[in-house]
């Protein structure tokens, strides 16, 4: 199977001529939440990379590489940043790179023209992610202090078993985040890519997938979530208003299955969003 690069407008593929160009190949990390990490950072809706998925230099900076050795090697736990979306899939306000290298046809497959064994191939790749999120959720109970244990026990019971997404780091401090705000039902950290001057994010410590998962016992918490959202946003001296955001599965672009409020301010919106 050729080598194509994974992300959406990139025809990269694996070649002499690509490989003259110096443009390097890279697979997706096999760890489950850097993993994440890159699906998030490549905004491809739906998109569960395959065994052998790769990603090409271009959408990488500079210093994410290390030359010193023969081959030319990721950084650890560096996350894509060089993208050129089409345009309803820029957020407001993102910064559009200028297109490097061959950022021309686009290349996200609607699932009918892949083949069937590409397809079976996909759904085993499913099959097994799911499984070893499985594991890693019951293996994240099992390490996890009695709170989180009774969270994650009270979320499997009401949304099924949810899988345990990089949100799930932060609430247990093991992923580094810019927390601004916590207590026993939430927190606030800032978002890892800023779609403004100030960007952050209100998540419950309960794994609610999304929205549309709530329930109608959750209302109290949502309700919290929002009156956390103002705290904050008040705390991040955002006098001149902001904007409220839930995205809500494909249509919604959302990438982190674990319920968030995104609160942007420091700049003026506009409207529709895109
Ligand atoms: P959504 O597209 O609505 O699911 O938003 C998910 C948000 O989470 C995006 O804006 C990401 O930039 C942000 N994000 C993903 N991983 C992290 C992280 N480790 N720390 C902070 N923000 C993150």
């Amino acid at each position: 199977m050729p080598d194509f690069c994974s992300a959406i407008g990139c025809s990269n593929e694996r070649s002499k001529k690509t490989k003259e160009k110096g443009i390097t190949f890279h697979l997706f990390p096999k760890d489950v939440f850097r993993r994440q990490e890159w699906i998030t950072a490549v905004r491809r809706s739906g998109f569960t990379p395959h065994k052998a998925a790769q990603l090409c230099s271009c959408h990488f900076r500079k210093e994410d590489f290390d030359r010193t050795g023969q081959t030319v090697r990721l950084r650890e736990g560096v996350i894509p940043s060089i993208f050129s979306w089409p345009g309803p899939l820029c957020k407001v306000g993102r910064k559009i790179p200028a297109p490097s290298l061959n950022l021309t046809s686009q290349k996200l497959e609607p699932p009918r023209t892949r083949s069937r064994s590409t397809v079976r191939q996909q759904v085993n790749a499913l099959n097994l992610s799911k499984q070893s999120k499985t594991r890693k959720t019951l293996r994240l109970l099992c390490t996890k202090t009695s709170d989180e244990v009774k969270l994650a026990e009270e979320a499997s019971k009401k949304y099924g078993f949810p899988a345990p997404t990089i949100f799930a780091k932060v609430i247990d401090k093991s992923l580094p985040a810019d927390i601004i705000y916590e207590d026993e039902k939430c927190l606030a950290f800032r978002d890892i890519s800023p779609q403004a001057p100030v960007h952050f994010l209100v998540i419950p410590r309960i794994p609610i997938p999304r929205i549309s998962e709530a329930q109608d016992d959750d209302a109290e918490l949502l309700g919290h979530l929002l009156v956390v959202a103002k705290k904050v946003a008040r705390q991040e001296s955002l006098k001149e208003g902001y904007r409220m955001v839930i995205n809500d599965g494909k249509h919604g672009a959302q990438s982190v299955y674990h319920l968030h409020i995104h609160v942007l301010g420091g700049r003026q919106m506009s409207w529709p969003p895109g």
